[in-house]
């Protein structure tokens, strides 16, 4: 062993060592839970968890049980709300196998969320590495059939105990996992979205572009007015004009142009790049349609769906792939038809993606890794 094996930060990629729970479901259980699994309510067996500090950078890499952490109450995330995570799925194909999309862009954001709220990067191997010991133990927990799947949350805390306002010095990562049904049931249903003028989501220079905890409790008083007027979502506009769209609490918007053309506001550093974002433009691309990222006002929105121009709007994110988008409301506007049906090209560019991700279809662009082999 030479001197530099034995810093576990300069030896990659990190060993995962495995404590198997004692009180896993049985199969019988597993299978209950697995028929109807909801969103974010039920959780997997086991979870990742590694630690990090200034000295010894990212060690003790390990599977445990899935269970309740213990967290000193000086604890700087509780305190600061330094903290980032990310959201991707696991998908079985028809043969049995298990599969993810794209997981070395989550790994990629990860590291930029990371720089952003002054926390270490983990290494794209080793955020790989760290979704595969969960498959490898928790793989039966994926389910089969219909649009279901695995959904993995990697996040990242500042966990020491330190009341004072600078950068942690102690980091955890974990990586929990929960059996996602069928976002739409029911059918791709579009849904009423609700204009925040009140408030931003971010600024300029602020942590819009990453995927950090305290950018989503900022939007929970907007989302709870969507609510009060009978809307799914918030939409936010960019906080210095007010004019320009940016996103919704967590997805990204997409305006259809007649049949050809799909245009989407550009990445300004107030706006998440999501993965989802990047794939239907990549599709449709490869569909020969024109593709504009730039600045989208809320008055094009208006005038475009007044004139025709604007064909279909729809959301995009990996918890429901594409949400169409019937009606904006706000305190003096009113877009849309509340009663439109989910356009054509909205819906086929959410069967094209879907069927990329279930192994439907030829994955042309190399977007799947295989996780259970
Ligand atoms: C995660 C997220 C998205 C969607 O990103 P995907 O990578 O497509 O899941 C969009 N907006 C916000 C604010 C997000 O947090």
């Amino acid at each position: 062993m030479t001197p530099t094996d034995t810093q576990e930060h300069t030896t990659y990629p990190l060993a995962f060592a495995l404590t198997p729970s004692t009180t896993a479901r049985e199969q019988a259980e597993r299978e209950r839970i697995l028929a109807d699994p909801g969103f974010g309510k039920h959780f997997t067996d086991h979870m990742v968890a590694i630690d990090w500090t200034i000295e010894d950078g990212w060690h003790d890499a390990r599977v445990v049980p899935y269970g309740p952490l213990q967290i000193d109450p000086a604890s700087s995330v509780l305190h600061y709300g330094q903290e980032i995570f990310e959201g991707l799925k696991a998908y079985r194909h028809e043969d049995g196998s298990i599969w993810t999309f794209r997981p070395e862009k989550n790994a990629e954001r990860l590291q930029r969320s990371a720089h952003r709220l002054a926390l270490p990067e983990l290494s794209t191997e080793d955020f790989l590495e760290s979704i595969r010991q969960v498959i490898a133990v928790d793989g039966s927990w994926v389910p089969s059939g219909g649009e279901t799947s695995l959904y993995l949350r990697p996040f990242m805390i500042a966990n020491e105990v330190f009341l004072g306002v600078r950068a942690a010095n102690k980091v955890s990562y974990y990586v929990i996992a929960s059996p996602a049904g069928a976002y739409f049931s029911q059918g791709v249903a579009p849904v009423k979205i609700w204009l925040s003028t009140e408030y931003s989501r971010a600024g300029r220079g602020g942590t819009g572009a990453a995927k950090c905890g305290g950018n989503y409790a900022a939007s929970l008083l907007p989302q709870m007015e969507a609510y009060e007027h009978g809307c799914a979502q918030v939409l936010f506009l960019d906080g210095e004009t007010g004019q320009h769209i940016d996103e919704l609490g967590g997805m990204n918007v997409m305006f259809v142009y007649g049949s050809d053309r799909i245009v989407t506001p550009r990445l300004t550093g107030t706006i998440l790049e999501g993965v989802t974002r990047d794939s239907i433009l990549q599709l449709a691309r490869d569909r020969g349609m024109t593709v504009e990222e730039r600045d989208v006002t809320i008055d094009e929105w208006r005038d475009g769906v007044a004139s025709g121009a604007i064909t279909e709007v729809f959301a995009c994110g990996t918890a429901a792939v594409v949400t169409p988008i019937s009606q904006l409301k706000g305190a003096d506007v009113e877009i849309g038809d509340a009663g439109a049906p989910a356009g054509a090209i909205t819906l086929s560019l959410r069967q094209e993606l879907t069927d990329i991700q279930y192994g439907r279809v030829p994955d042309r662009h190399g977007w799947l890794t295989r996780l259970d082999a």
